[in-house]
């Protein structure tokens, strides 16, 4: 990090990311931002794990299923959430699969549970006649 005022730019970019701030706070992010690469690549890096998250989660739950989580979450832990997913983007993605994933094995074992049951009574069948 070589922006000596990067945690107050850190700080106010979270505010922006929440909706939260004003639009001359947003005009004073901006114009940092023109001017320091290294907020510029935090913010990008958030604002692309808010995206993803968004993404991944969209098609599986109602569109504003996430928002209404993260409004329930204090604004602090909302922070640190998506400060922890900027870190660990992989981990996130692999918590976020994981949901629809397991489902969709459980889904598939019912299926071939079924299948197997299916294919034993069409033996049975065979086999009496
Ligand atoms: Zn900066």
């Amino acid at each position: 990090m070589n922006c000596s005022e990067f945690k107050k730019y850190s700080l106010l970019i979270d505010k922006v990311l929440d909706g939260d701030a004003s639009s001359k706070e947003r005009g004073l992010l901006s114009k940092h931002l023109a001017g320091c690469a290294t907020c510029r690549a935090h913010y990008a890096q958030l604002k692309d794990s808010m995206a993803m998250l968004n993404l991944l989660m969209t098609p599986e739950l109602p569109i504003d299923f996430t928002k209404n989580v993260l409004e329930q979450i204090p604004k602090e832990k909302r922070r640190l959430f998506r400060r922890w997913t900027a870190k660990h983007p992989v981990l996130a993605t692999m918590a976020v699969c994981a949901v629809p994933m397991s489902l969709a094995v459980f889904a598939a074992n019912r299926q071939s549970a079924s299948q197997a049951k299916n294919a034993k009574g069409i033996v049975l069948t065979k086999a009496s006649r």
